[in-house]
């Protein structure tokens, strides 16, 4: 297979020879299979076009808009392409919240004391508190325990009750719009619900309510579930700041014994980390003949901990983003792979057999078939649970030693990670002012927000995603990253200083007056939120400028899944230009495609790009962020 087609990064690369020669399955040619014909990215046009329904037994329907052929019940092609986009949105919404809700549930019992983490961050606690109108006098358990009261009881709020947080968060330019199109949610619960029980059959058929519903409900997702969910890990696990952290393959040592949490949910991931850096810990994996024992951040779990804390011996590295898990598990390194609620895939089982690891699910949302062994993560637990998880991987060491050949001399390098709006204020002098100063001089064009997954469609992992990233920051477009797609540029080299090569003039002075990357680090793909409260906060420094009239952009190069669709809705409900590639599938409802491409300018300010090719991408993106200076006079 073209290299192209395959990975990026050379080490997946590697590994993907190594998996063929072993006769395995793997995502590559499993992708390749579900082409028609030999072209690997055809697939049933309607499927593609977003035309094509089951919901009920009068299905499968397929709809074709130039000839008005609807589905049994008369949905349109609009209609059913929408409500497929809906109905991904809440699928999305509602594994954000799940997060959000082990998170609340995990401060609570750590104000109480009963569990091994910390308030890590008393001043985020308060600022965050502050900030949602919570009174903050009283002791830090106390500040946690009404801070986590608020955010429940707002959750629970009927959708007809408007959210506090919502109100209290985001910005007020928005907060009106959102008021006069109907789309200011109530909870989050209730958003859910009455966002799914608009896609039955019979309900709501009208492609317009229901981008409008879709809108709403990513309005209560990212100022309910991510903002609340990070700025609570913030107060538990510390605020990302900058720090070097060693990325890529090469970070799995087979002498080692290498433990991997994976997923989302970093609570067992920093309780096997206190843990593995006790020497006593270090000492059981020598007696097993291992030289040690390490903590490997992986995916989106890895990515929410290496944001926080720093490397060293036992907390070791970060391997890659979602796609790159089959060569991960086929290195021959791993020893227990522990799985949280998002990003471990159905596969697994027989990697696990083949190269001789423990799989273990730690959520109950997760389930592999043939796997019974589990441990479901409970906060008062997590000492327990993340020793046992440890144990498992040193009495697991000499067998998958005696069995599988490891991968040796995959490639590592060193990324810098952690950024976030306090970090990037304290490194700019604690003011907006110099990154504003750069923007108005001209040396920054503007900001893109990249928040992506990585996606085999129409080229191999990370690939597309490198290809905009280089063209952004050519044209001087300072770039922060988040998800999957963070992974891409970590492992791609464009989060080290030198990156700033593949500048323009005028980002690579700022890279180089301020010491930074052209492509900050800033989070997984549920800092979307924190993100949105950054791009609010430029706002306010420039006189209160609506979101659609900034120099910025959201970017998703290689969007994947659920949670990826609700973030490009909300991009688009908070005004921004986004970039989306692959091509969503919504090309077979006319309407749809201009009420996103072209009419929604005058309702959000927000528009959707689509366009494939990386040079067009990245012009189209420069031309709006030119005519959004031109409008601020800058
Ligand atoms: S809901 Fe309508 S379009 Fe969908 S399967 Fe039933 S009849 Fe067909
Ligand atoms: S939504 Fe995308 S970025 Fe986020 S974890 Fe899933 S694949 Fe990665």
């Amino acid at each position: 297979m073209d290299d192209n087609r395959i990975s990026q990064h050379e080490s997946v690369r590697k590994i993907y020879e190594r998996i063929k020669k072993d006769g395995m399955t793997n995502i590559w040619d499993r992708y390749a299979a579900q082409g028609f014909g030999a072209d690997p990215d055809k697939r049933c046009p309607f499927c593609q076009a977003g035309t094509r329904c089951d919901l009920c037994s009068n299905g499968p329907c397929r709809a074709d808009a130039k000839i008005d052929k609807r589905g049994v019940c008369g949905i349109t092609a609009d209609g059913m392409a929408m409500r497929m986009t809906l109905l991904r949105n809440v699928m999305g919404a509602a594994t954000y919240h799940y997060h959000t809700d082990q998170t609340v549930k995990t401060l609570r019992r750590t104000a109480l004391g009963k569990t091994p983490f910390r308030i890590s961050e008393p001043e985020k606690l308060k600022t965050f508190a502050r900030r949602l109108g919570l009174d903050t006098l009283g002791s830090e358990a106390d500040l946690c325990l009404r801070l986590c009261d608020f955010a429940e009881s707002d959750f629970n709020r009927k959708y007809d009750e408007p959210s506090r947080i919502v109100d209290r968060l985001a910005p007020k330019e928005r907060k009106g719009l959102w008021q006069k199109l109907g789309i200011f949610p109530g909870g989050i619960h209730g958003e859910i619900m009455l966002a799914t029980s608009s896609c039955l059959t019979n309900v709501d058929g009208y492609y317009l309510s229901l981008a409008l519903r879709a809108m709403r409900l990513s309005v209560a997702m990212a100022y309910q579930s991510q903002i609340v969910n990070e700025y609570c890990q913030d107060i538990l696990f510390g605020l990302p700041r900058p720090h070097p952290m060693r990325v890529d393959l090469g970070v799995l040592d087979p002498a080692y014994v290498n433990v991997l949490p994976n997923g989302h949910e970093p609570f067992l991931g920093f309780a096997m980390v206190q843990l593995a850096r006790r020497p006593e810990w270090q000492e059981k994996a020598k007696k097993a003949g291992a030289q040690g024992l390490r903590v490997i951040a992986n995916i989106e779990t890895g990515q929410e901990m290496i944001q926080r804390w720093t490397m060293d011996d036992a907390f070791y590295g970060f391997t890659g983003n979602w796609l790159a898990q089959e060569a991960v598990l086929a290195s021959g390194c791993v020893d227990v792979f522990v799985c949280d609620m998002n990003c471990s895939m159905p596969i697994d089982p027989i990697y696990a057999e083949k190269y001789k690891f423990k799989l273990v699910p730690v959520s109950e949302l997760v389930a592999f078939e043939g796997i019974k062994d589990r441990t479901n993560y409970e906060p008062d637990q997590a000492e327990t649970q993340a020793a046992k998880l440890l144990e498992l991987g040193v009495a697991n060491f000499q067998e998958r030693s005696k069995n599988v050949e490891p991968v040796r001399n995959l490639p590592v390098r060193e990324a810098v990670v952690g950024f976030s709006p306090e970090s990037i204020l304290a490194s700019l002098g604690g003011t907006l002012d110099p990154l504003l100063g750069a923007i108005k001089s001209g040396s920054l064009r503007g900001v893109a927000g990249l928040v992506s997954c990585s996606s085999l469609r129409d080229s191999g992992q990370d690939v597309h995603s490198v290809r905009m990233a280089k063209e952004l920051i050519k044209r001087d477009i300072l770039i922060l990253a988040m998800g999957c797609g963070n992974a891409a540029m970590q492992v791609a080299g464009l989060c080290a200083p030198e990156a700033k090569e593949f500048a323009g003039p005028g980002l690579k002075s700022v890279c180089a007056a301020l010491g930074v990357p052209p492509v900050l680090s800033f989070g997984t793909c549920t800092d979307t939120g924190r993100l949105a409260d950054l791009v609010a906060a430029i706002s306010h420094a420039l006189g209160d400028a609506a979101v659609s009239a900034l120099p910025i952009a959201a970017v998703a190069p290689e969007y994947m899944e659920q949670k990826a669709t609700i973030d490009a809705i909300f991009a688009l409900a908070f005004g921004l230009y986004t970039y989306v590639n692959p091509v969503p599938t919504v090309t077979g409802a006319p309407g749809l495609v201009k009420l996103l491409t072209q009419d929604l300018p005058a309702v959000t300010g927000g528009v959707l790009s689509v366009e494939t090719d990386p040079v067009k991408a990245a012009d189209g993106i420069l031309a709006h962020i030119e005519a959004n200076r031109k409008g601020l006079g800058i």
